[in-house]
């Protein structure tokens, strides 16, 4: 008897699941209760860390909305994060390498499935 994968939860697993995903090396799939099973059918987010699925309270918080300025001064631009569940909104400075980094996902993003 194998237990769920999800980090602390101690059902039984009662099925596979895989992770759509291939930007990350390891492990994509994982064994799960019923219970996470539905939530993740549902479309709740989850990430895998090792072989733990990540959800809820141990994934990052969820975004929910963001913009960019522009920079006056050097180049980059300044990121503002507004994170589910926090009042104050998160603003970072982005350099140009960050930015490309930064860019590299969101293209991957943009051709998954398309
Ligand atoms: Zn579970």
């Amino acid at each position: 008897m194998f237990t769920c994968s999800v980090l602390r939860c101690t059902n039984p697993g009662v099925a596979f699941t895989a992770g759509s995903q291939n930007l990350v090396a390891g492990y994509h799939e994982a064994y799960v209760c019923a219970q996470h099973k539905a939530l993740i059918e549902a479309g709740a987010p989850w990430d895998m860390e090792g072989r733990s699925v990540l959800m809820g309270r141990d994934l990052a918080p969820i975004l929910n909305s963001w913009s960019a300025r522009p920079s006056a001064g050097s180049e980059g631009f300044t990121l503002t994060l507004e994170i589910a569940g926090q009042i104050k909104p998160v603003e970072v400075f982005l350099m140009p390498e960050e930015a490309k980094t930064l860019s590299s996902f969101i293209d991957a993003a943009n051709n998954d499935g398309g």
